[in-house]
């Protein structure tokens, strides 16, 4: 039982095969999948691949690199799209100040729309952050953020950050830079989060985890990032992969 949590199975580099690789993720015992939209397109198919399996969830939301392209239509259409049974959450959202395509007024003011979208909607959110921790603290903190929680994707951050966002009732969420040999970062913080705060995610086609580094990332592969988990807290693949779903499943409120 492996929970996937983060999946862009939306991307343009599933458009040949998504099916061979929803089977290999099955086959590896991926019991849940959830897809993340990001823009227009990648919302549609996370709907249409959300519909088509039940074992796949939908969230959706805009990313800040695109910040500049959102519409109030969009936001109408995201809230929307809230009301479906299988959208889980909304996002990713967030900052990212690493791609300069978004002027960064502009990702502040998509991020604090889309978290407000979030409390009236009533579902938890998926932050993406590149490069912007303070500024993203400061907004979930302002904007209380809480009230829904969620979960910091593909965390890369201090052990503090993380005990300020767990504070503000936000899971923990790591992807293949856990299971990189030279990634001392991570993996220190990865050991310090409690278990019942965890969550792990591909991110794929993304960021994908040793020993495939450098391939086209893909839901089978989230096994070791549990198997990662596992060894630095000396727990069993089991267990980490049990608890790993059980928060997911909480969090997403997936029965
Ligand atoms: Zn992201
Ligand atoms: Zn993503």
């Amino acid at each position: 039982m492996l929970f996937d949590t983060h999946a862009h199975l939306n991307a343009t580099q599933f458009n040949e095969d998504v099916e061979q690789v929803i089977e290999r993720a099955r086959a590896e015992s991926v019991s849940h999948i959830v897809v993340v939209g990001f823009d227009r397109p990648t919302i549609q198919r996370a709907m249409e691949l959300a519909e088509q399996y039940s074992f796949i969830y939908a969230a959706v939301g805009w990313h800040p690199v695109d910040a500049i392209h959102m519409t109030d239509e969009d936001l109408i259409m995201i809230e929307r799209l809230a009301a479906h049974p299988k959208v889980v959450a909304l996002g990713e959202m967030g900052l990212d100040y690493y791609w300069d395509q978004s002027p960064k007024d502009v990702q502040k003011e998509v991020f604090r729309k889309q978290i407000r979208l979030a409390k009236k909607v009533k579902l938890p959110i998926i932050i993406h952050n590149r490069d912007a921790t303070a500024d993203i603290v400061d907004i979930l903190r302002e904007e209380r953020a809480e009230e829904v929680g969620g979960v910091m994707h593909c965390f890369s951050g201090s052990i503090e950050v993380a005990r300020q966002c767990m504070d503000m009732n936000f899971y923990i969420s790591f992807g293949g830079p856990v299971t990189f040999k030279n990634a001392k970062k991570p993996k220190e913080v990865a050991k310090e989060i409690p278990l019942d705060r965890l969550l792990i995610e591909t991110d794929c086609p993304y960021l994908t985890p040793h020993p495939f580094r450098g391939k086209r990332n893909e839901p089978s592969y989230v096994k070791y990032i549990a198997e990662a988990i596992a060894e630095l807290k000396g727990l069993s693949f089991g267990e980490v992969a049990q608890k790993t779903s059980d928060n997911a499943k909480r969090l997403f409120g997936i029965i």
